[in-house]
C-alpha cells in the first residue's frame, strides 16, 4: 500500500505495558508487511505523570522486542507551539473558545448531574459569552482553558476497519478541552495536530481510544484536514477475563525480558493477542508474522492475555534454537548467577555447545540454563530437596552409588554406551533396579529430580566429575533426609 505511515504515541508516564507493545508490535507489522514507515512520537504533555526515564524504559523494550522505528522519537513537550498556534487559529475561527469556569464549579455541575441521575457533559457556559467579553477575562489573567466549540447537531461517523461502522451523535459530544490551564496542549489537539503533521495515514490503537475518536474527527473537520484510516485493537484480559492489570501478574514487558523471556517468541505471543494467523500454525517467527499480518486478521473480540502460551513459545522457540545463538544470552545469566568461567569461551566451547544442546530441551526461559543447569557449570550445588525425598532415600544407595562410582571409574571410555551398560551390568549383579540407581545419579550429578537423560548428562560432565559425584558421600550426613 503506497504511503503508508503509522505510528506508536506512548504516554510515558509508566513502564511499556503489554498492551502497548501490543500496539507497537501491530503498528510496526503492519508498516513493515506494507513497504511504510513507523513512527515513535512520545505523548509527554501531562507533566506530572511523564518522566525521562518512563521514555529511556519505553525505548529500551521497544529495542528489546526489535520494534525499530523509522522516524522519531517525536517529543511532544517539544512541539507546544505548534499546538498553541493551532489552538488560536481556531479561537480566531471561532471554532474554540476560552473557558473559565473554575474546577470547583465544574465539579458541583457533574456533583448534581449525577445525584439527578443524569450524565454530565460541560454544558456550554463559557460558550455563550461574546469573545471580547472571554478575551477581556483571559487579559486580566483569570484562569481557563481553551475548548473545542461542537457541532450541536449531526452525526460523526468512522468506519474502523476492526469494529466496523461506529456513529455518534454530535450533541452527546461535549465541547472538550483543547489547552489546558497549565498552557499544555491535551491528548486530544496533541494527537490530531501529530497525526496531520506527521501524516499518519492509519491510526492503530486500542480500543480504549474508540471512545476519543468521535471528538478528534470533530477536530479534523474543523481543521479541514482527511480524517485517517482508524484501526482499534480489542482489549487484553487476564485470564479471569477482567481487563489484565498488575493483579494478573506482571504487565511491564522489561520484566519479561528480565524474567529471561526471548524477544521473538515475546512478539509471536503478542502478535496473537488479537490477530489470528491464516494458517493453523501459531508458533511464527518474525519474518512469518511481518509476512502474514494483515488488519483483516485482527479480531473484534477481546483477546485474553495466557501466561501458559508465552512459556510454551519461549520454551518451543529456546528448544529450535541453535546452541551459537543461545550462547551469549546464557552467558550474560552465568555471569550474572556468578557462574561464568572464561573457558567456557574458550577451550570449553565446544562442550558449551553440548551442555546448551542438552539442557536447552527442557527450559522454558534462558534463567533456567543457570537454575535448571547449575550443576554442570559449578561443582557448587545444592541437592534439591524433591530429589532427595523421591531418590535418595534407600539405605542401599549407601552403599551402592560409591561402588557404581569404582565401577565407572574402570571404563576406559566414556560414552552413551559405555556408561549404559556399566550401570545396567551392576544393577543386575546387585539385584536392583536400574531406575533406582539411574534417579540417584540424576539426584547426585545434577541436584535435580528431572534433568536431561542420565547417560547425557554422564557424558557432558565427564568422568572424572561423574565419578567423584557419585562417590562423594557427604549427602548422606546432610541434614535429615526428607521424608524420613
Ligand atoms: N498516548 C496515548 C496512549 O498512550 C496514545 C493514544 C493514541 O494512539 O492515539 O494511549
Amino acid at each position: 500500500m503506497p504511503g503508508v505511515r503509522v505510528r506508536f504515541a506512548p504516554s510515558p508516564s509508566g513502564s511499556l505495558h503489554v498492551g502497548g507493545a501490543r500496539t507497537a508490535l501491530f503498528n510496526w507489522l503492519f508498516a513493515r508487511g506494507q513497504g511504510g514507515r513507523f513512527i515513535l512520537r512520545i505523548e509527554d504533555t501531562d507533566r506530572e505523570r511523564s518522566s525521562p526515564e518512563m521514555v529511556e524504559d519505553i525505548l529500551g523494550a521497544l529495542q528489546w522486542l526489535g520494534l525499530d522505528w523509522d522516524e522519531g522519537p517525536f517529543l511532544q513537550s517539544e512541539r507546544l507551539d505548534r499546538y498553541r498556534q493551532v489552538a488560536d487559529q481556531l479561537l480566531s475561527a471561532n471554532k474554540a473558545y476560552r473557558c473559565s469556569c473554575s474546577t470547583a464549579e465544574l465539579a458541583a455541575k457533574r456533583q448534581a448531574a449525577s445525584a439527578s441521575g443524569k450524565p454530565w457533559k460541560y454544558d456550554g457556559t463559557c460558550c455563550g459569552l461574546s469573545s471580547d467579553r472571554s478575551a477581556e477575562r483571559h487579559a486580566r489573567g483569570l484562569p481557563g482553558v481553551v475548548r473545542f466549540k461542537g457541532p450541536r447537531d449531526g452525526e460523526v461517523a468512522f468506519e474502523d476497519r476492526i469494529f466496523g461502522r461506529i456513529v455518534h451523535q454530535a450533541k452527546q459530544i461535549e465541547d472538550f478541552v483543547l489547552v489546558r490551564s497549565d498552557g499544555m496542549p491535551t491528548y486530544h489537539l496533541g494527537v490530531v495536530l501529530d497525526d496531520l503533521d506527521m501524516k499518519i495515514s492509519h491510526v492503530i490503537r486500542g480500543a480504549d481510544h474508540i471512545s476519543n475518536t468521535p471528538k478528534q474527527i470533530l477536530l479534523y473537520r474543523a481543521l479541514e484536514q482527511p480524517v485517517p484510516v482508524f484501526a482499534h485493537l480489542p482489549l487484553i484480559l487476564g485470564p479471569d477475563r477482567t481487563r489484565l492489570s498488575k493483579r494478573h501478574g506482571a504487565t511491564a514487558v522489561n520484566t519479561y525480558r528480565d524474567q529471561g523471556y526471548l524477544p521473538s517468541p515475546f512478539c509471536n505471543f503478542l502478535a496473537l493477542l488479537g490477530w489470528s494467523p491464516k494458517s493453523e500454525v501459531e508458533s511464527l517467527s518474525t519474518d512469518e508474522l511481518i509476512h502474514q499480518f494483515s488488519l483483516k486478521g485482527v479480531n473484534k473480540s477481546n483477546a485474553v492475555f495466557d501466561l501458559e502460551k508465552l512459556s510454551w513459545f519461549n520454551s518451543r522457540y529456546l528448544r529450535n534454537a541453535p546452541a551459537e545463538r543461545l550462547f551469549p544470552l546464557i552467558k550474560v545469566e552465568l555471569d550474572s548467577e556468578g557462574l561464568w568461567n572464561d573457558e567456557f569461551d574458550s577451550s570449553g566451547r565446544a562442550w558449551m555447545m553440548k551442555v546448551i544442546d542438552l539442557l536447552k530441551q527442557r527450559v522454558r526461559m534462558v534463567s533456567d540454563f543457570a537454575t535448571q543447569g547449575r550443576a554442570f557449570f559449578t561443582d557448587d550445588f545444592a541437592i534439591e530437596d524433591k530429589a532427595r525425598r523421591k531418590f535418595l532415600k534407600s539405605e542401599v544407595l549407601t552403599v551402592l552409588m560409591p561402588e557404581l562410582a569404582a565401577r565407572l571409574e574402570s571404563l576406559t571410555a566414556f560414552g552413551l554406551e559405555e556408561t549404559e551398560s556399566a550401570l545396567r551390568t551392576f544393577a543386575a549383579e546387585k539385584e536392583v533396579k536400574a531406575g533406582l540407581l539411574i534417579n540417584a545419579a540424576r539426584a547426585l550429578l545434577t541436584g535435580k529430580a528431572v534433568a536431561p537423560g542420565i547417560f547425557e548428562v554422564m557424558a557432558a560432565l565427564g568422568q572424572e566429575r561423574t565419578v567423584a559425584r557419585l562417590s562423594d558421600t557427604s549427602w548422606m550426613e546432610d541434614e535429615p533426609r526428607a521424608g524420613e
